[in-house]
């Protein structure tokens, strides 16, 4: 019997194997106006699971990040359908957010409700690679260690779910490498879902274990991806499926 048995096993142990699902969507839907932008979706994201979410600017992948996050109050959902999410959640945005009057700890610490914030947030940015820079204020940060800092105060809340929306686009190229390490790092060791928000093809497929192409308000299309991580770029699987991909992004493959 399941019973009595641990619920530590899959821990910690990313990719697929999943004991049960830390996100379920079901008959999503988002109106702007007489727009419909997210139109009857139906999304799971198991423990432990890392998924990326592409599709083309305005096509509503960012409406959908927030309706996970809980931050729009304003989703529709069929009968049966709703939304849950199993444990805590925590976001990471293109634009770090980062409150510049408070140093990069206290951010970090920022509303974190355990009994002590300023050793968990140390420990935190260790992690990204940012103990150094913890008395530094915010805005003398370079992007890539805004970007650190941004990662290190959403892990401090051992989230269940990880939500990241585009957090490397405004990275340049070596800094969105090391990044993608850093995160594939921290994710194996913490074993969140993870719900990668991206318009870039290669990100999606160094990363993930499953690309989805959200088009027309619903998952248009989705890709296992199972190619064993550290992956390069020229796997002929990964080859093979990013000429799928952009196919279903509507860019013609050369
Ligand atoms: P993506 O992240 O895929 O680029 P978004 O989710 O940000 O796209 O937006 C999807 C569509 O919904 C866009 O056409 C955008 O203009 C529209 N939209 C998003 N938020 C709002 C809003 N608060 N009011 C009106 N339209 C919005
Ligand atoms: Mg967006």
């Amino acid at each position: 019997m399941a019973q009595g048995l641990p619920d530590v096993i899959a821990a910690g142990t990313p990719g697929p194997a999943p004991a049960e699902p830390v996100a379920t969507v079901e008959g999503l839907t988002r109106r702007f106006g007489d727009r419909t932008v997210l139109d009857g979706i139906d999304l799971t994201i198991e423990r432990g699971e890392f998924v990326a979410l592409l599709g083309r600017s305005g096509s509503g992948k960012s409406t959908l990040l927030r309706a996970l996050a809980g931050l729009d109050r304003d989703t529709e959902f069929t009968e049966e359908g709703g939304l849950t999410v199993r444990g805590t959640t925590a976001v990471a945005f293109q634009e770090p957010r980062l409150v510049p009057w408070k140093r990069v700890r206290a951010n970090v610490a920022l509303g974190l409700d355990v009994p002590e914030p300023r050793a968990a947030a140390e420990k935190a940015l260790e992690e990204v690679g940012l103990s150094e820079r913890g008395g530094a204020w915010p805005l003398t940060l370079s992007g890539g260690e805004a970007q650190r800092a941004s990662l290190a105060r959403a892990l401090v809340r051992e989230p269940r779910l990880f939500l990241l929306d585009e957090p490397f686009s405004a990275l340049d190229a070596l800094t969105r490498i090391t990044m993608h390490r850093l995160v594939l790092d921290l994710w194996e060791r913490h074993g969140p879902g993870i719900l990668l928000v991206t318009h870039d093809v290669d990100e999606a497929l160094l990363l993930a274990d499953r690309v989805l192409v959200l088009d027309g308000g619903r998952i248009a299309h989705e890709s296992r991806v199972t190619v064993p991580r550290p992956r390069h770029r020229d796997n002929p699987e990964l080859t093979a499926l990013r000429d799928v991909l952009l196919d279903r992004l509507g860019v013609t493959p050369t």
